[in-house]
């Protein structure tokens, strides 16, 4: 198994940061933002059961990573709360929401 380059944690995603972030991709373009490119690229690590590209990140880093970048842009509450339920990645971590007053 991979290993996430920023948490430490065993990736589990099939899908590398690439092939999840074309679904935000669309999201981003729908809510009128600019796109997103990831920016941590990968040395070792499972592969992509789409673009056999190597997973170096783990679900929860990646959006984080995009959410953290939202935040940035000032990006509105309701578009950061649209992508935090859109997208369910936060799973078990419940950090994106608390960090928010969400929850
Ligand atoms: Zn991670
Ligand atoms: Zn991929």
């Amino acid at each position: 198994m991979s290993e996430c380059v920023l948490c430490r944690e065993t990736v589990t995603n099939p899908l590398c940061p690439d092939c999840i972030s074309e679904g935000i991709e669309q999201w981003l373009k729908e809510s009128g933002l600019p796109s997103y490119a990831p920016t941590v690229t990968g040395v070792e690590g499972e592969q992509c059961i789409r673009c056999d590209k190597k997973i170096d990140v783990c679900l929860y880093c990646h959006t984080k990573q995009i959410y953290e970048w939202l935040k940035e842009r000032k990006t509105s509450k309701l578009l950061l709360r649209e992508f935090v339920d859109f997208f369910h990645f936060d799973l078990d971590k419940k950090g994106l929401l608390s960090d928010e007053g969400f929850v």
